[in-house]
């Protein structure tokens, strides 16, 4: 048997059933994808099917307002997959008359889309023979075939790219792929894989030589940056100030309470009220303090409560909102967990 037909084999006896599984329209594809990029499996199935009711086609996610698309991603994190998806659909709704495009190239130039993602939808709707290479497949194929080069590396991945060229088979495409993905997500797992009982253990040589442990090789050369935000907790008569960010960064156009970043921890919040010309009614508190690890930088967060005797004149992108409403807007993951610490807080925040 060859290696296509051994891995289909298992594919056909060890599937998990997962909604999308048997799916092929590539509108339901391309979101289980992109969330699949975001969480595990088992989370991912719930946001799946809220995505889908509320957007339950292309052309619902292109006329959806942006906020109402990120408030449903809300928890998911990587917020610009959310917003190229919106994009993304708005083109196929205005140049391709609402019909998501059959051909890889069309797929690709879509925003957001990638390589994997391209092939992802190529395969699985059109059974169109492109490999869907993600980290399960990068694992799985290295430790086959022994390839002991930095998986991290876009050389690295053409490379397999191109080995899985030459086992797909055509036909089958998008079930050759899903099974690939399956093989990598469930049997040779990251830790602890399965190769008592794997079909290719005969074959595969990280098994033959005891490589499993050092395979795949990773190394990635990223710097972690440190930002220091602290959170400004405006409290009058039930009301409290947010911002939407605008600028060019992390969390753009997601909500989240007027923001004063410092370059270190330092930040005396009475000499900053006392600079601002900012009234309160009593001492400021700093309410949270916590630690929020994104991919290439680490946020250390505090929330400073302040009850104010009036609400400071606002900038540009700032709007006064009552407290009650605060869970209505599309926010970050961090001004979350403290939306949600509030009722733990409200003992200790008299005017709320
Ligand atoms: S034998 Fe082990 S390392 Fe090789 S493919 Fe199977 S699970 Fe992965």
């Amino acid at each position: 048997m060859t290696f296509a037909h051994i891995l289909l084999q298992w594919f056909e006896e060890n599937k998990r059933k997962l909604p999308w599984r048997n799916e092929t329209d590539p509108y339901k594809i391309w979101v289980s994808e992109v969330i699949l990029q975001q969480t595990r499996v088992v989370q991912g199935i719930d946001y799946y099917h809220n995505f889908i009711a509320h957007f339950p086609n292309v052309n619902a996610l292109a006329a959806a307002p942006e906020s109402e698309v990120l408030k449903v991603w809300q928890g998911l994190g990587y917020y610009s997959r959310a917003r190229n998806m919106h994009v993304a659909a708005q083109t196929i709704a205005n140049e391709h008359l609402g019909i998501f495009p059959h051909h890889y190239d069309e797929i690709r130039k879509l925003k957001g889309i990638g390589d994997y993602t391209a092939a992802a939808i190529a395969s699985i709707a059109f059974n169109l023979p492109y490999p869907a290479i993600d980290g399960n497949v990068l694992r799985f194929i290295s430790r086959y075939f022994g390839i002991f080069d930095n998986i991290a590396l876009n050389k690295t991945r053409k490379f397999i790219v191109e080995k899985c060229r030459t086992l797909i088979l055509p036909d089958e495409a998008g079930t050759f792929n899903q099974a690939m993905m399956e093989m990598g997500a469930t049997q040779c797992t990251p830790q602890h894989p399965h190769c008592e009982n794997c079909p290719f253990q005969s074959s595969c040589f990280a098994s033959i030589h005891q490589q499993v442990e050092n395979l795949p090789f990773k190394q990635h050369n990223i710097t972690i940056k440190n930002r220091y935000f602290n959170y400004l907790f405006f409290i009058h008569q039930q009301k409290t100030v947010i911002q939407q960010r605008t600028a060019n960064d992390i969390w753009n156009n997601l909500y989240e309470l007027p923001l004063v970043e410092t370059p270190t921890a330092e930040f005396d919040i009475h000499s900053f009220i006392q600079q601002q010309n900012i009234v309160c009614e009593d001492d400021p508190k700093m309410a949270w303090e916590t630690k929020h690890i994104l991919t290439h930088r680490n946020i250390f967060a505090k929330f400073f409560v302040l009850p104010v005797t009036k609400i400071p004149k606002l900038t540009q992108n700032q709007i006064v909102i009552d407290l009650k409403d605060f869970k209505k807007f599309p926010v970050a993951k961090i001004t979350e967990r403290f939306m949600m610490r509030l009722g733990e807080l409200k003992s200790n925040i008299t005017i709320i």
